[in-house]
This record gives structure tokens, sequence and C-alpha cells, in this order.
């Protein structure tokens, strides 16, 4: 059998290097670029499905970079090459980027100086190369990743200054956010931007989804620290396929939706975790009640242990937060319904070879799964997970280390 595959992150150095090189080799002879930015993808510790219904979650900055070299330009072309997609120059003019005009990954690019833009800042074309070790469509946010580091490109090269504060930070997540909607075409909510421009090494961000409260108030950073309890938190990218996950996500949200019509509050967040007994209860007996149940119990008792996460990692008890993680992931497979065979698969065999918590992180059907793991004990998790999918006739899958780490800059 093949050994386990290690996803390694690059130093800063190696990232600056390679997009100088590949800027030199994909715009010859046109000079140096203005510099070089970078951005993290992000891993949610938990507080699954909880951001469209005003929840909570909680995501770490992963070692693993997404790296731009750009170069500011008088005109507004835009002309992008990324190592991750070799041998085609996307171009566009800046003028033509607009929602359902602009296709292919420029438009995570491009959408990025469309929302600068269209908030108001001075923001013209440019030249930029992307490289990254942000391992891509894994539910770690290469797309995040990507974005947010050409947002603080633009923000330095055009001095807009956002980039220097939390507040300002706030800002360009939010154009970032836009750029992936309403550009990009992807549904999602504003987790992964957050993350990546709002993170800080050694902290989760404690992100508050509930509408109308300040940058400051939807945010907040909380110490987290593996190493020093002699903990690792261990990323296993599944490799499977995100089969009708559009489809699934629509209609997980609508539930919610329905089932808060029904109980007459805004959004399930209201719901506290003691009353929800009879939040169930009064959801009668229509044909898809038990269904509607099912979903809300997912969501008020995640919100209810994201919090709890929060709390005993403030208090210095990250020891004991590997139940909540187990919890937060049955929840997700029986109630939410949105786990895969392959994140049941990492989440059964790493409890089995000694992790404290496991579970699915992100939306589900694919993507990665975590696992906090004694650090001595981290070698028996990898193998014992490597070994699961092997005799299930599974690809293999990808194995990273997350600590939590430092934002875009
Ligand atoms: P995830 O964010 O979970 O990795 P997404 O489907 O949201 O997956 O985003 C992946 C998409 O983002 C890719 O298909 C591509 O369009 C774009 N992308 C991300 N990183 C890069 C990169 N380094 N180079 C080119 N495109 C990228
Ligand atoms: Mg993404």
């Amino acid at each position: 059998m093949t050994s386990p595959e290690w996803l390694e992150s690059w130093s800063a150095d190696d990232g600056a290097a390679r997009v100088r090189t590949l800027f030199a080799e994909v715009f010859d002879g046109d000079g140096t670029p203005d510099g070089v930015w970078s951005a993290p993808g992000r891993v949610n510790l938990i507080g699954e499905h909880t951001d469209y219904n005003a929840g909570l979650a909680l995501p770490v900055a992963l070692p693993h970079r997404t790296y731009v070299a750009l170069r500011s330009r008088t005109d507004d072309l835009v002309r992008l090459s990324s190592a991750q997609a070799p041998g085609q120059t996307w171009e566009a003019r800046l003028a033509d980027v607009a929602p359902g005009q602009t296709s292919g990954w420029g438009a995570y690019v491009a959408g990025v100086a469309w929302a600068l833009r269209d908030a108001g800042h001075e923001v013209t074309g440019f030249d930029a190369v992307v490289d990254s070790c942000v391992p891509f469509g894994a539910g770690l946010s290469s797309s995040a990743a990507l974005e947010c580091a050409v947002a603080v490109a633009l923000d330095a090269v055009h001095g807009l200054g956002r980039a220097a504060d939390d507040a300002g930070r706030a800002e360009l997540a939010a154009a970032c956010v836009r750029a992936e909607n309403e550009i990009a075409g992807a549904p999602t909510g504003g987790m992964d931007q957050a993350a990546s421009l709002r993170c800080s090494a050694g902290h989760a961000l404690l992100l508050d989804c509930r509408p109308g409260l300040s940058a400051l108030d939807s945010a907040t950073a909380v110490p987290f620290d593996p190493t020093g309890a002699g903990l690792a938190l261990l990323v296993v990218d599944t490799r499977a396929e995100h089969a009708l996950v559009d489809g699934q996500y629509a209609e997980r949200r609508a539930s919610c939706e329905r089932a808060a019509e029904m109980l007459g509050v805004a959004s399930l967040r209201e719901i506290s975790p003691d009353a929800l007994e009879d939040a169930l209860r009064r959801l009668g007996g229509a044909e898809d009640a038990e269904v509607l149940r099912r979903r809300v119990r997912h969501v008020v008792t995640e919100i209810a242990r994201t919090e709890e996460f929060a709390a005993r990692v403030r208090a210095g008890r990250v020891d004991e937060v590997g139940p909540l993680m187990t919890a937060s992931h049955v929840s997700l497979r029986d109630d939410y319904e949105v786990s895969a065979r392959e994140l049941d698969l990492v989440v059964d065999a790493a409890l089995a070879a000694g992790a404290l918590g496991a579970r699915m992180t992100g939306g589900g059907f694919g993507g990665s799964a975590i696992a906090l793991v004694p650090v001595g004990e981290v070698d028996t998790v990898v193998t014992a997970v490597h070994e699961a999918f092997a005799a299930a006739g599974l690809p293999a899958p990808g194995f990273l280390l997350a600590p939590p780490s430092a934002p875009a800059a």
C-alpha cells in the first residue's frame, strides 16, 4: 500500500519566490511586480450550516496560502495567469466585468476589483500571477484565499488603507463576498472571506452571523492553541466528489426558512436550546414535519455547541472540546443529512485510533474532515484513516496539519 500523502504548506519565502518567477515568465520582459501578497485558506472548527440561520461559526486560518504577484496598470486591462490553470492566460477589461458577464477562474480575481470599484474605490487594471498550496475544491476555501490575496494586493497598490485594521478588513471581506456571489456566481456565506482576512495566528475567529451587527461585533478572536495542550488539528481532504451539492444546499436553506416562518421567528438563532422541545412540537404533523424537526434540531444544537466550544477554549480547556466536535458530526450526519461515506469513514477511523473528537467540516457531501489528536497519536490516526480508505477501495485522502495561522497580508 502507498504511504499517506501530506499536503505541506509553503514558507512565505518559497511562496513569494514561486510567484515572482512565474510573473517573470508570464509577463516576460515587462519588469517586476509591485509586490507579493498572500492569504490563507480556512477550516471551520465547529458551527456548520449555521451562518444562514444567523448563528455562529468558529473558523481558523490555515498555514496553507495563495500567493499573488501583482503589478498595477494605468489602463483597465486585467491579465492573469495561475500555476493551477497552466497554459491559459485570463484577460478582461474591468469595465466589462459584471454579474452574469464574467466566467472562468479570473472572475474570483477581477470580481474583487469590480466590488472595490463599486464601493467607491479607485481601482485600475493589473497584471497578476497566482500560485497556491491551498488544496483546490477541498472545502478549505481556495476561492476565498484567492479573493483575499487579491484584495490586500489592490488595497496596497492603490493605498486604500483598508487592510490596516479589522474594520477595514471587514470591508475588504465584504468586497470578496460580492466577487464570489455576484461575479463568480457561487452562493456562499461570508465565513470564508472573514476567516482569511480577520483570523490571527494562535486564534480562532468566533463569527456571529446575526444581520445588522457591526463588523467589530460580528467577529471575536478566541485564543486557540492546540499545540500548547499537546494536541494537533488534523485535516483530511477526502477527495470525494461533491455530488448534487448545489440543490442540497438550497434545499437545506429553504427548510430552515420555512421552519422559522412556521415558528414565527426571523431566524432559527432565536430558538434557545431550552425552547427546542417546544419548538419541535409546534412544527406539528405536516408531511415534511419530521424532516423539518431534524433540521431545526441540528441548527439549534449546533449553535449551542459552538458557544460551548468557544467557552471551553477560552477557559483553557482545549482538551475537552473533542466530544463537541463528534456530536457536531453526528448531528450533521443524522439530522442535517449532509455527510458522505468518506467523511463518516474519516471520523470513525480517527476516533477508533485515538482522536479526541472528529467531524466533517464545510458544507458537506464531500470535502474535508477534521480531527483533534494528541500529538503523539497523529501518525497512528493518519495511518488508520489511510488504511480505512484503501480497505474501502476509495482514492487515497490527503492530510495536513492546521495550527491556527496568520491572515491575508
Ligand atoms: P474551495 O474554495 O473549497 O477550494 P471552490 O469551488 O469554492 O472550492 O473554489 C475553487 C475555485 O476557485 C476553482 O475552481 C477556481 O476557479 C478558483 N481558484 C481557487 N484557487 C485558484 C488558483 N490558485 N488559481 C486559479 N483558480 C483558483
Ligand atoms: Mg470556496
